[in-house]
């Protein structure tokens, strides 16, 4: 995206603003696509929990992609946007089971990841199939927050309860359509992924029934010029290789499947903001932007470093700055990063802003939640309105009360 459709933009439609590059989103697609081309049956189930607006959800549907959804909210919205529910896969983890429930009766694949829970559905809905969402132990992932394949995580069935899995599916005669696995997010190391991988071909031989294995997803992208992120095509050549042999064995080609979020959609984002004060004090000098951890809570959540660019100013010499919000609370974007000097009024364009920035977004302090914008071939369109006012009290009830 090119900074002058980013000046546009935010002059346009105002700032704090996402600007997200719908090209950049199919070409994404298309990589891990070509990354597995050699394996005939590729489904990629886009996780709708990393950006849900329904245009995104478009540009995917339109790309062939399914989605990973993990609560009955984010169906409904695949749903609405058009998706197969055959193409939609449910994984929600500690939901109430009349949720999963309403998700059999909306169509789409089940994922279970708890015992208890596939006894259960096993009892009441022997002829539906499902998933098992496998925990293989694999220790993969960045931050502990989203590093979720560990021994004391609360996702997935552990490996080693299989022979009870097989106990439950004998009894209930229930039909186990796949087997999936997600170890976390960020995963640089492909050697780790496969040994996981292994440990997905090594329980499917014990499901007769199966017509996919699900790898899940968490592959890193880059957050700077200089940072790494997964060897994709290194991965696709391994695995599929791997997935080719496993199925001859097995006797029946399976479908691969994978469900990315932040890989399709974290560098297609850019989160536009104007600076309303620099502020010098004795250790820093502090760029002070009109947003807050409100709308990009990634660096205070995980420690995420964004790039962030001076567009108004790319070509001032370099300074350093503390990017800082305007929450009544710590709210640092950044710290300490080189910037093209800063002037008040400048728009600063943060990256890698389209997985996990939108969709966590919330009005502490009762700010209002950003617009959102899509470049599409060159023009630009408004996908979200900016809330106004009137959305911070829409829903509130004010309730005589007695005296
Ligand atoms: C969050 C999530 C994903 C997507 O992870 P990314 O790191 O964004 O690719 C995939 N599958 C499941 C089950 C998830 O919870």
């Amino acid at each position: 995206m090119k900074n002058s459709h980013l000046i546009k933009a935010a002059e346009r439609f105002g700032t704090p603003l996402y600007v997200y590059d719908a090209q950049k989103i199919k070409q994404q697609f298309h990589r891990l696509k070509n990354a597995f081309n050699s394996i005939e049956r590729l489904e990629i189930r886009y996780a709708v929990k990393a950006l849900s607006n329904l245009n995104i959800l478009n540009i995917l549907k339109e790309c062939g992609s399914g989605l990973d959804t993990v609560s009955i909210e984010e169906i409904k919205l695949g749903l609405h946007a058009g998706f197969d529910p055959k193409k939609i896969i449910f994984t929600p983890n500690g939901v109430c089971f009349t949720e999963l429930e309403e998700a059999v009766s909306l169509g789409v694949q089940i994922n279970i990841d708890n015992l208890n829970v596939l006894e259960k559905f096993g009892n009441n809905y022997p002829e539906v199939p499902v998933c098992l969402r496998i925990n293989p132990h694999i220790m993969a992932g960045g931050n502990t927050n989203i590093s979720v394949g560990h021994i004391d995580s609360k996702f997935g069935i552990s490996i080693h309860q299989l022979p009870h899995i097989l106990r439950i599916v004998a009894n209930t005669k229930m039909n186990i359509n796949g087997l999936h696995m997600h170890t976390g997010s960020d995963i640089l190391d492909i050697g780790v992924f496969l040994q996981a991988a292994e440990i997905l071909f090594d329980t499917a031989k014990h499901f007769k029934n199966l017509s996919f294995l699900d790898f899940g997803s968490g592959f890193k992208v880059a957050y700077g010029p200089n940072d790494i992120e997964t060897d994709i095509e290194n991965l696709g050549e391994k695995l599929s290789k791997r997935f080719i042999d496993f199925c001859e064995s097995y006797g029946k080609k399976l479908a691969l499947t994978f469900e990315p979020g932040k890989f399709l959609v974290s560098e297609a984002g850019y989160f536009v903001v104007k600076t309303n004060a620099i502020k010098q004090t004795t250790s820093t000098v502090f760029a002070q932007v009109d947003s807050g951890f409100n709308h990009f809570i990634r660096p205070m959540l995980y420690g995420a470093k964004h790039e962030i660019i001076n567009i108004s100013q790319p070509k001032n010499h370099k300074r350093f700055y503390s990017v800082v919000g305007y929450i009544c609370e710590t709210d640092t974007f950044a710290n300490n990063q080189q910037i093209s000097e800063i002037n008040e009024g400048d728009y600063l364009a943060f990256k890698n802003a389209g997985a996990y920035c939108f969709s966590m977004a919330s009005n502490y302090n009762s700010r209002l939640r950003p617009a959102e914008v899509m470049l599409y071939k060159k023009d630009l369109y408004l996908i979200r309105e900016r809330e106004k006012f009137e959305d911070l009290i829409d829903k509130q009830l004010i309730q005589a009360l007695p005296e």
